[in-house]
């Protein structure tokens, strides 16, 4: 059995990015990683790119926003705004190596064990024991098709490598945020007809965060499709897929059915990779783990934390890495104070995380709007 004090579980963005500053202590820890670093980026669709741009703009004190680790920058390591999901891999793997970060691959975490005083963890590897366990799993790895009877008749946007390459002409697709927008976007240059269903007129919130509405490069590639003979939109939640033999036919929840001879592609999210860790959780209402809003603790629970997209504090939705490495710090800063770490060597690197962008506490500012 490998004991230590600290375990990371996955090896994207948000694990990488804790690694990156528990690097900067004395406190050991290992990140356990099932396949390769950057696993989730590795099996991204071959068309997708990151939507928040990369810029080298660290040096002015406002990181990357898609860098985890201050003096990096993916814009800088691949001269590129918007990286697909290899390149990015190839960044977090270059991050790993430059900052000789502990990661151990091919190690799946399959059974979490509360103990007394720590975490006992099963994986294909052997015995891990850690006092401190954070869950870096991510979403990716976890497609969700939620309330929609029939969803084996569908296929999730996120296993669809190459949209040119799907055989037929007349595709649906069941939603609208960026994952179907894009989809959409690639078939209809494909010349393929697509029909987008979606419960609200796309981009219809009043709000700046692109949590909530589609992100600018996003809403580019819209604009170029909304016009076009190809497309239809449709405003519907479906509830329902059957399989007539010469069509699939899809109930919407006012009544209206819609056929395709296709699978219908669900473009309906992700929910975050649990099963280990299920029965450590308490739901929010949206069905995220309710955290500590201190320390990102799981609810109820002490020394085990969450990293990453799910991360959610009222409000406040932590879904992309600009917003979730905020975070990192107040992760790392609740191990060290119960390390009883030295108090002023742990302000001075609060005070450092604070300018790169990886710690923030106090969430009020989090709602404001732009207003132009
Ligand atoms: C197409 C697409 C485009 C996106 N574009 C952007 C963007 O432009 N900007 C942005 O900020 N966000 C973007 N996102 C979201 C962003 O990719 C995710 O929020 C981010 O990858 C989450 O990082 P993570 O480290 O939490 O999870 P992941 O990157 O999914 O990493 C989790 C890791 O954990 C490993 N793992 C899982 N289970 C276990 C286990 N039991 N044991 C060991 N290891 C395990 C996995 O193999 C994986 O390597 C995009 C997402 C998609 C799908």
């Amino acid at each position: 059995m490998i004991v230590t004090n600290v375990v990371i579980v996955g090896s994207g963005p948000a694990g990488i990015g804790v690694a990156s500053l528990l690097n900067q202590t004395d406190i050991d820890y290992i990140v356990l990683e099932k396949k390769e670093i950057g696993y989730s980026f590795l099996k991204w669709p071959e068309y997708m790119e990151m939507i928040t741009p990369s810029f080298p703009s660290n040096a002015f004190g406002q990181m990357d926003l898609n860098s985890i680790c201050e003096l990096t920058s993916p814009a800088f390591f691949l001269s590129k705004e918007h990286l697909t999901g290899k390149e990015y891999s190839e960044y977090l793997a270059e991050v790993v190596k430059q900052y000789k970060i502990n990661v151990q691959t091919n190690t799946e975490v399959t059974k979490v064990d509360k103990q007394a005083n720590g975490w006992m963890l099963e994986t294909n590897q052997g015995q891990y024991f850690a006092k401190y366990l954070i869950w870096a799993t991510g979403e990716f790895q976890n497609p969700q098709i939620n309330n929609i009877t029939g969803a084996e008749y569908c296929v999730h946007s996120a296993l669809i490598k190459y949209p040119d390459e799907l055989k037929g002409d007349d595709f649906v697709v069941i939603g609208g945020y960026e994952s179907g927008v894009q989809i959409a976007y690639e078939l209809v240059e494909n010349n393929k007809k697509v029909t987008l269903i979606n419960p609200d007129v796309i981009d219809h919130l009043d709000t700046s965060d692109p949590s909530q509405v589609l992100s600018p490069y996003t809403y580019a590639k819209y604009d170029e499709i909304i016009d076009s003979p190809l497309y239809t939109e449709v405003l519907g939640t479906v509830v329902g897929v059957t399989d007539q033999k010469s069509n699939y036919q899809l109930q919407l929840k006012d009544g209206k059915v819609i056929k395709t001879e296709e699978n219908p592609i669900c473009a309906t999210g992700f929910s975050l990779v649990k099963k280990p860790i299920e029965e450590l959780i308490t739901y929010r209402e949206d069905g995220n783990p309710l955290l500590n809003e201190e320390t990102d603790e799981l609810y109820g629970q002490k020394n085990i934390y969450l990293a990453g997209p799910s991360v959610r504090h009222d409000a406040h939705i932590f879904c992309f890495i600009y917003k979730f490495r905020l975070r990192f710090g107040v992760i790392v800063e609740d191990i060290l104070k119960k390390e009883e770490c030295n108090e002023k060597d742990v302000s001075l690197l609060i005070e450092k995380w604070k300018r790169n962008g990886v710690y923030l506490a106090d969430l009020s500012c989090c709602g404001e709007e732009c207003v132009c």
